[in-house]
């Protein structure tokens, strides 16, 4: 009898015991699974976004400025910097007109107020028009936003005025082609196509008539755009050479081209 009586007690206490310790390792079971499954769970978005981040790295450069004559083929497009200049700008054109020669003129937005009338002479003659920035800041890619857009808004508006408004403007040039992505997307935005060289006669380090002949004539293939200068300084021996280079460059069999756009 006594047995019985202590009988169900003694079961219940050790149905609680056990039942703590089943309930107390399922908690700390199920907690450190969740713990694992919130780990996993979290890895696999990084993955992903570590996945898709070079997508927008991956999207196309910008263009950069164009170093070629607008037509395949044995041609050459001429470029004229830092003007215009009331004594060199005129010798160029007469020498262009003599051999059939075309050439583009990248202007300095300064020489443009102070000398308009020679903008309508390069326009009539049938060159085409380069803005050269107001300034000539060879740092212009250091400059902020505003800054930049307004020295190459400010030549187009210069260049527009002198030559009675409706003229074409198809290239921008950056000071000392110290181009950055900002220039070459507000000159884009500007309808102008950035315009680089790729023979460069290094007549603006005044060698001498003959280095600058030398120069060309050695780096010259067909489609390269060469840079010249008819302003910024004493141009005489650049005229003096383009009087070589000019029937040289005819000789050659080379015909006279602008840059492509
Ligand atoms: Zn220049």
């Amino acid at each position: 009898m006594r047995y019985q009586v202590l009988r169900p007690p003694y079961c219940y206490r050790w149905a609680v015991l056990i039942s703590v310790v089943l309930v107390t390792t399922s908690l700390i079971i199920s907690l450190s699974w969740s713990g694992a499954q919130g780990s996993e769970t979290a890895s696999p978005p990084q993955r992903a976004r570590a996945s898709t981040t070079p997508e927008p790295a991956a999207a196309p450069a910008a263009a950069g400025p164009v170093r070629t004559a607008a037509r395949p083929g044995r041609f050459v497009a001429l470029t004229f910097d830092d003007g215009p200049d009331p004594t060199y700008t005129p010798q160029v054109l007469d020498l262009l007109e003599q051999h059939g020669a075309v050439a583009t003129f990248c202007m300095v937005g300064t020489q443009v107020r102070r000398h308009p009338e020679l903008v309508a002479q390069v326009v009539e003659r049938g060159m085409r028009l380069c803005d050269h920035t107001v300034s000539h800041d060879e740092e212009l890619a250091r400059r902020n936003e505003a800054r930049i857009s307004a020295e190459i808004t400010g030549t187009q508006a210069d260049l527009r005025l002198a030559a009675d408004g409706d003229v074409s403007i198809p290239y921008f040039r950056a000071p000392g082609g110290n181009w950055s992505e900002t220039i070459t997307a507000i000159a884009s935005r500007e309808g102008m196509t950035s315009l680089g060289w790729s023979v460069d006669s290094r007549d603006w380090t005044l060698p001498g008539t003959p280095a600058i002949v030398a120069t060309v004539r050695q780096a010259v293939q067909p489609g390269a755009v060469i840079l010249l200068h008819d302003g910024g300084g004493q141009r005489k021996q650049t005229v003096a050479a383009l009087t070589e280079l000019l029937p040289w460059l005819v000789a050659q069999g080379y015909q006279f081209d602008f840059p492509a756009t």
